[in-house]
Parts: C-alpha cells; sequence; structure tokens
C-alpha cells in the first residue's frame, strides 16, 4: 500500500486519490465544432514516458486537485503542488 501527500490533508492512503490525467494537455477548443477524431485523441491518448511524470489528482476525500510529480518507474512521489489559482 502506498501513501500519497495531498498538498491540503498530509499523507493519506493511496485508496483516497483518482488519477484525473496528464498535467498540461490541452482540452480542444469548443468554440467550434470539435471531430470525434480530436476528442478520441484527448480522452485516450496519452503520453505513457517512463520516468519522471508530472499528473492531476484529486483527493476523493476533501475533492481537491493537484499536481503531482512521480517516477513512473520506482511509483515515488516526488512532489505534490496545489492547483487552486487562490492557493497560497
Ligand atoms: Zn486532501
Amino acid at each position: 500500500m502506498q501513501r500519497f501527500p495531498c498538498p491540503f490533508c498530509g499523507l493519506r492512503d493511496e485508496r483516497e486519490f483518482h488519477f484525473v490525467g496528464e498535467l498540461g494537455k490541452t482540452r480542444p477548443d469548443t468554440s467550434g465544432p470539435v471531430s470525434d477524431e480530436d476528442w478520441a485523441h484527448y480522452l485516450h491518448m496519452h503520453r505513457n514516458e517512463k520516468g519522471c511524470v508530472r499528473e492531476v489528482w484529486m483527493h476523493t476525500t476533501c475533492a481537491e486537485l493537484f499536481a503531482m510529480e512521480r517516477d513512473s518507474v520506482t511509483m515515488e512521489v516526488l512532489g505534490t503542488t496545489q492547483l487552486r489559482k487562490d492557493a497560497s
């Protein structure tokens, strides 16, 4: 069992977290038509990089989103950062 550091609550059991997606992925612009191919690419295609990755996670207990940097090989968490614009 792994423990992840929520930037709001501290170290918690991994079962309290939900993977949201890769950090920095750009959602298609919905001000105009978006093709099925563009939506499918956005929703289902992942870089799946080996090594240091930056991802968005949610701590389901506090319902906050945050960035997690981790090593995808060793699963070591390298750090977490709040994503709220009003976070200090
Ligand atoms: Zn939390």
